[in-house]
Protein backbone atom coordinates (compact mmCIF):
# COMPACT_ATOMS: atom_id res chain seq x y z
CA UNK A 1 0.00 0.00 0.00
CA UNK A 2 3.06 2.30 1.16
CA UNK A 3 4.88 1.39 -1.70
CA UNK A 4 1.84 1.99 -4.09
CA UNK A 5 1.17 5.58 -2.26
CA UNK A 6 4.70 6.66 -3.20
CA UNK A 7 4.34 5.52 -6.47
CA UNK A 8 1.41 7.56 -7.05
CA UNK A 9 3.16 10.57 -5.30
CA UNK A 10 6.11 10.25 -7.35
CA UNK A 11 4.07 10.03 -10.50
CA UNK A 12 2.29 12.87 -9.85
CA UNK A 13 5.24 15.22 -8.80
CA UNK A 14 7.04 14.08 -12.25
CA UNK A 15 3.82 15.30 -13.87
CA UNK A 16 3.18 18.66 -12.26
CA UNK A 17 6.92 19.22 -12.19
CA UNK A 18 9.05 17.50 -15.28
CA UNK A 19 6.67 17.16 -17.58
CA UNK A 20 5.88 21.14 -17.26
CA UNK A 21 9.09 21.12 -19.11
CA UNK A 22 7.23 20.27 -22.14
CA UNK A 23 5.49 23.07 -22.17
CA UNK A 24 8.88 25.68 -21.74
CA UNK A 25 10.14 25.09 -25.75
CA UNK A 26 6.74 27.48 -26.44
CA UNK A 27 8.07 30.08 -24.23
CA UNK A 28 10.45 33.00 -25.08
CA UNK A 29 14.61 31.96 -25.66
CA UNK A 30 14.78 34.87 -28.34
CA UNK A 31 13.37 38.00 -29.72
CA UNK A 32 11.36 37.55 -33.10
CA UNK A 33 13.45 37.51 -36.33
CA UNK A 34 11.89 40.65 -37.32
CA UNK A 35 13.88 41.96 -34.23
CA UNK A 36 17.14 42.07 -36.55
CA UNK A 37 20.60 42.50 -35.66
CA UNK A 38 19.45 43.33 -31.77
CA UNK A 39 20.35 41.02 -28.28
CA UNK A 40 19.15 41.24 -25.08
CA UNK A 41 21.84 40.99 -22.51
CA UNK A 42 20.12 39.68 -19.11
CA UNK A 43 21.69 39.49 -15.60
CA UNK A 44 20.07 37.03 -13.18
CA UNK A 45 20.21 36.72 -9.36
CA UNK A 46 21.18 39.88 -8.35
CA UNK A 47 21.27 42.79 -6.81
CA UNK A 48 24.48 42.21 -5.65
CA UNK A 49 25.36 45.45 -3.25
CA UNK A 50 29.17 45.15 -4.86
CA UNK A 51 28.95 43.91 -8.29
CA UNK A 52 25.96 45.03 -9.79
CA UNK A 53 27.39 48.83 -9.68
CA UNK A 54 30.22 47.86 -11.63
CA UNK A 55 27.64 46.13 -13.99
CA UNK A 56 26.34 49.01 -14.62
CA UNK A 57 29.40 51.12 -15.03
CA UNK A 58 30.65 48.73 -17.67
CA UNK A 59 26.96 49.23 -19.56
CA UNK A 60 26.90 52.81 -18.71
CA UNK A 61 30.14 53.18 -20.51
CA UNK A 62 29.65 51.25 -23.39
CA UNK A 63 25.73 53.01 -23.75
CA UNK A 64 23.84 49.66 -23.02
CA UNK A 65 20.97 48.92 -21.72
CA UNK A 66 20.07 45.25 -20.65
CA UNK A 67 17.37 43.75 -18.43
CA UNK A 68 18.37 42.45 -14.50
CA UNK A 69 16.14 39.63 -13.43
CA UNK A 70 16.41 40.16 -9.51
CA UNK A 71 15.86 37.91 -6.72
CA UNK A 72 12.98 39.52 -4.86
CA UNK A 73 14.64 39.04 -1.05
CA UNK A 74 17.64 40.30 -2.27
CA UNK A 75 16.17 43.43 -4.14
CA UNK A 76 14.79 44.30 -0.55
CA UNK A 77 18.17 44.04 0.78
CA UNK A 78 19.83 45.96 -1.71
CA UNK A 79 16.91 49.04 -2.46
CA UNK A 80 19.58 51.30 -3.41
CA UNK A 81 21.20 49.06 -6.09
CA UNK A 82 17.63 48.22 -7.52
CA UNK A 83 16.96 52.03 -7.73
CA UNK A 84 20.47 52.72 -9.46
CA UNK A 85 19.51 49.70 -12.15
CA UNK A 86 16.48 51.67 -12.56
CA UNK A 87 17.57 55.27 -12.64
CA UNK A 88 20.23 54.30 -15.49
CA UNK A 89 17.31 53.12 -17.79
CA UNK A 90 17.65 49.40 -17.46
CA UNK A 91 14.54 47.14 -17.61
CA UNK A 92 13.63 45.41 -14.12
CA UNK A 93 12.02 42.11 -14.28
CA UNK A 94 11.57 39.33 -11.46
CA UNK A 95 13.24 36.50 -10.95
CA UNK A 96 11.79 35.05 -7.96
CA UNK A 97 11.32 35.89 -4.43
CA UNK A 98 13.89 33.48 -3.07
CA UNK A 99 15.63 32.03 -5.83
CA UNK A 100 13.73 28.13 -4.64
CA UNK A 101 13.83 26.18 -7.83
CA UNK A 102 9.80 26.18 -8.35
CA UNK A 103 10.60 22.01 -8.48
CA UNK A 104 10.31 22.21 -4.70
CA UNK A 105 7.19 24.22 -4.75
CA UNK A 106 3.81 23.52 -4.60
CA UNK A 107 1.19 26.03 -6.32
CA UNK A 108 1.06 27.79 -3.70
CA UNK A 109 4.40 28.38 -2.64
CA UNK A 110 5.12 28.74 -6.42
CA UNK A 111 2.25 31.68 -6.38
CA UNK A 112 4.05 33.23 -3.21
CA UNK A 113 7.72 33.89 -4.98
CA UNK A 114 6.12 35.03 -7.99
CA UNK A 115 3.73 37.29 -5.89
CA UNK A 116 6.52 38.71 -3.34
CA UNK A 117 9.06 39.46 -5.91
CA UNK A 118 6.57 40.99 -8.01
CA UNK A 119 5.30 43.11 -5.58
CA UNK A 120 8.53 44.14 -4.14
CA UNK A 121 9.99 45.05 -7.51
CA UNK A 122 6.97 47.38 -8.27
CA UNK A 123 7.23 49.19 -5.06
CA UNK A 124 11.07 49.74 -5.45
CA UNK A 125 11.31 50.69 -9.07
CA UNK A 126 7.71 52.31 -9.76
CA UNK A 127 6.96 50.24 -12.38
CA UNK A 128 4.97 46.66 -12.26
CA UNK A 129 7.65 43.45 -13.86
CA UNK A 130 6.67 42.31 -17.06
CA UNK A 131 8.81 39.07 -17.36
CA UNK A 132 9.47 36.51 -15.14
CA UNK A 133 12.60 33.57 -15.61
CA UNK A 134 12.27 30.84 -13.17
CA UNK A 135 15.30 30.22 -11.27
CA UNK A 136 17.49 27.49 -12.57
CA UNK A 137 15.06 27.24 -15.44
CA UNK A 138 13.33 24.82 -13.87
CA UNK A 139 9.48 25.05 -13.79
CA UNK A 140 5.84 23.75 -12.44
CA UNK A 141 2.54 22.72 -13.92
CA UNK A 142 0.86 26.17 -11.51
CA UNK A 143 3.46 28.35 -12.82
CA UNK A 144 2.55 28.73 -16.37
CA UNK A 145 -1.54 29.82 -15.03
CA UNK A 146 0.13 31.88 -12.42
CA UNK A 147 1.98 33.92 -14.89
CA UNK A 148 -0.88 34.13 -17.04
CA UNK A 149 -2.62 35.64 -14.65
CA UNK A 150 -0.74 37.99 -13.24
CA UNK A 151 0.54 39.48 -17.50
CA UNK A 152 3.86 38.16 -16.51
CA UNK A 153 5.73 36.18 -19.46
CA UNK A 154 8.25 33.52 -18.98
CA UNK A 155 11.87 34.52 -20.42
CA UNK A 156 14.58 31.88 -20.97
CA UNK A 157 17.70 32.57 -22.88
CA UNK A 158 19.03 31.30 -26.19
CA UNK A 159 22.97 31.61 -25.26
CA UNK A 160 24.40 31.22 -21.66
CA UNK A 161 28.01 31.12 -21.58
CA UNK A 162 28.67 29.80 -18.14
CA UNK A 163 26.36 27.22 -16.84
CA UNK A 164 27.28 24.92 -13.83
CA UNK A 165 30.54 24.77 -14.30
CA UNK A 166 33.06 27.97 -14.18
CA UNK A 167 34.22 29.86 -18.04
CA UNK A 168 37.11 31.89 -18.01
CA UNK A 169 35.89 35.39 -19.31
CA UNK A 170 38.01 35.33 -22.51
CA UNK A 171 36.12 31.99 -23.12
CA UNK A 172 33.00 33.89 -22.31
CA UNK A 173 33.15 36.21 -24.69
CA UNK A 174 34.21 33.95 -27.51
CA UNK A 175 31.24 31.82 -27.02
CA UNK A 176 28.92 34.69 -26.79
CA UNK A 177 30.22 36.23 -30.11
CA UNK A 178 30.04 33.43 -32.05
CA UNK A 179 26.84 31.77 -31.32
CA UNK A 180 25.27 35.73 -31.82
CA UNK A 181 22.18 35.64 -33.53
CA UNK A 182 19.59 38.10 -34.38
CA UNK A 183 16.91 38.29 -31.57
CA UNK A 184 19.06 36.78 -29.15
CA UNK A 185 18.81 36.88 -25.49
CA UNK A 186 22.07 36.08 -23.41
CA UNK A 187 21.98 34.74 -19.90
CA UNK A 188 24.55 36.26 -17.73
CA UNK A 189 25.27 36.45 -13.55
CA UNK A 190 25.91 39.57 -11.80
CA UNK A 191 25.72 38.17 -7.99
CA UNK A 192 25.60 34.15 -7.15
CA UNK A 193 25.95 31.74 -10.11
CA UNK A 194 29.03 29.64 -9.79
CA UNK A 195 31.55 30.87 -7.18
CA UNK A 196 33.30 33.68 -8.94
CA UNK A 197 30.57 34.59 -11.52
CA UNK A 198 29.92 38.26 -11.10
CA UNK A 199 33.88 38.89 -11.00
CA UNK A 200 34.29 37.04 -14.54
CA UNK A 201 31.12 38.93 -15.82
CA UNK A 202 32.65 42.05 -15.09
CA UNK A 203 36.23 41.23 -16.95
CA UNK A 204 34.26 39.40 -19.69
CA UNK A 205 31.61 42.25 -19.86
CA UNK A 206 33.62 45.23 -22.18
CA UNK A 207 35.32 42.97 -24.62
CA UNK A 208 31.40 41.03 -25.31
CA UNK A 209 29.64 43.88 -25.82
CA UNK A 210 32.40 44.78 -28.26
CA UNK A 211 32.67 41.93 -30.30
CA UNK A 212 28.91 41.92 -30.57
CA UNK A 213 29.16 45.39 -31.84
CA UNK A 214 31.44 44.80 -34.14
CA UNK A 215 29.60 41.79 -35.83
CA UNK A 216 26.97 44.98 -36.81
CA UNK A 217 24.34 44.13 -33.23
CA UNK A 218 23.00 46.76 -31.22
CA UNK A 219 21.57 46.17 -27.88
CA UNK A 220 17.86 46.48 -26.52
CA UNK A 221 16.19 45.33 -23.22
CA UNK A 222 13.83 42.16 -23.32
CA UNK A 223 11.14 44.26 -24.02
CA UNK A 224 11.95 45.65 -26.95
CA UNK A 225 13.30 43.05 -28.43
CA UNK A 226 9.65 41.13 -28.02
CA UNK A 227 8.17 44.48 -29.49
CA UNK A 228 10.46 45.86 -32.59
CA UNK A 229 9.42 48.77 -33.32
CA UNK A 230 7.94 49.96 -29.69
ZN1 LIG B 1 19.21 32.41 -11.03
Amino acid sequence: MLARLALAAGAAWVAYAWVAHLATPLCVHRGPRAAGRRIALTFDDGPDPAWTPRVLDVLSAHDVRATFFLVGERAARAQATVGAIATAGHEVASHGWSHRSLWLCGPRRTAEEIDRAGDTLTRLTGSVPRFFRPPWGMVNAAMFPILRARNLRPVFWSIQPEGLQPAPADAQVAHVVRRAHPGAIVDLHDAEGTRGAPERLVAALPAMIEGLRAQGYTFATVGELLAPGQ
